[in-house]
């Protein structure tokens, strides 16, 4: 590998001929997938032969066999393996490409990735199949003052869509009754319901790489652009581009929906970065370190996108069970337990949680990680002098970023 890094280096003579190219930007850059599906594979590619420095890939599921007719870094043996996406998309666009930086990240967009990593890159791009997820990615990217690239496809149909902070949310381009769906879902509180699964649409390869190839072709030019200064493109932010393959139609429409006090658009500025704070730390320890730094007597972390729960409790027969997970993983967990999952099909469970985590947690010995909280975090900290929001810097290095 160090033999070939002395060799050559990527793209030179080949990209450095294009007029808009800049070679150290991109080596620079850092770009998070979310999604190592069909577009996930298409995008990580595409990336990695345009030399990316840093690309990390966020997915939780695992290789199946159907998945194999349309991505391009899966193979049968992956399936027969059980492998997970993420780590095999990573390592095989590392052979593509040795010179760059693939950082696979098995677990939820949400609940398992940091907005420390959000903050730290120059675009996301969102290779997802539900609107969930979406959902979740807009709220995420908007936070962190991030342009994010949706792709999506159907059958011979695919569609990009550029949403930016200021400009379009994908929350408030939402109908009433896209809305209400997600909310069925992400929004009952105390009511546990087992998700089903998201039905499979029809998709060919062929309009996985054309979604693709432009939601990368987009990122590149968010890569180069600087604010302040002209750009030689015009982006697709604020637009969608619609690629119809039954009759070769290409079309551009604007697309921006950015309404007032829509709860996305809040973007965490002014985030503290400790550097001695990590999610592997006691939440004990945490809300010391918390008190120490910011000077205050009072600290409370508010669990914003995750929720730890210590029991749920069946309605018939009503019966107490210990659960001591995050939220996120409750799904897992009852389907996993014979009982609770057999349980589940005739009561409802009741969940007992805790989301604002102050000194009389009674669990303070478990980390901030096992409450919820992923590595590299932004927290947000309600203290008497006010709301703080603290990023838990220590994590940094896991993902090879300085701080
Ligand atoms: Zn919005």
């Amino acid at each position: 590998m160090d033999k070939s890094k002395n060799q050559y280096e990527w793209g030179e003579g080949v990209f450095t001929l294009l007029s808009w190219f800049k070679k150290e930007r991109v080596k620079d850059a850092r770009v998070l997938i979310a999604g190592a599906g069909a577009l996930g594979n298409e995008v990580v590619k595409n990336l990695a032969l345009f030399g990316v420095g840093h690309i990390y890939v966020v997915d939780f599921d695992q290789i199946e066999l159907s998945n194999l007719t349309r991505s391009v870094l899966f193979r049968e043996q992956d399936a027969y393996a059980h492998a997970f996406k993420a780590d095999v998309v990573a390592a095989r666009a590392q052979e593509i490409n040795p010179q760059i930086e693939v950082t696979p990240i098995v677990g939820n967009l949400y609940s398992d990735v940091g907005l420390g990593l959000y903050k730290s890159v120059d675009v996301v791009i969102g290779c997802l199949d539900s609107r969930i997820a979406r959902y979740m990615l807009n709220r995420l990217s908007l936070r962190a003052g991030k342009v994010w690239i949706d792709g999506s496809i159907e059958n011979m149909t695919g569609v990009v869509r550029v949403y930016a902070p200021g400009v379009s949310c994908y929350e408030c381009g939402l109908s009433r009754e896209e809305f209400n769906h997600i909310m069925l879902r992400t929004g009952c509180a105390d009511v546990v319901r087992l998700q089903s699964s998201a039905g499979r649409v029809a998709t060919t390869p062929i309009s996985a790489s054309i979604v693709g190839a432009i939601q990368v072709q987009e990122a590149m030019k968010v890569i180069h652009m600087t604010e302040g200064e002209e750009t030689p493109f015009k982006t697709l932010i604020g637009k969608m581009l619609r690629y119809e393959g039954m009759n070769n139609s290409v079309n551009q429409y604007r697309f921006a929906s950015w309404k007032k006090e829509c709860p996305a658009h809040q973007q965490w500025k002014d985030v503290i970065c400790i550097n001695t704070l990590s999610a592997n730390d006691k939440v004990e320890d945490a809300l010391s370190t918390l008190k120490k730094y910011l000077e205050v007597e009072n600290v409370e972390i508010n669990l914003l996108n995750n929720k730890f729960i210590d029991v749920i409790i069946s309605d018939r027969p009503e019966k107490e069970y210990e659960v001591m997970l995050p939220e996120s993983q409750l799904d897992a967990y009852i389907t996993a337990n014979e009982e609770l999952r057999k349980l589940s099909y005739r009561t409802i469970f009741h969940k007992h949680f805790y989301e604002n985590i102050d000194e009389t947690f009674p669990y303070k010995h478990l980390s901030l990680k096992q409450i919820g909280v992923p590595l590299f975090d932004v927290i947000q900290v309600a203290t008497e002098k006010g709301l703080y929001y603290v990023e838990l810097s220590q994590d940094a290095a896991i993902y090879n970023i300085e701080r």
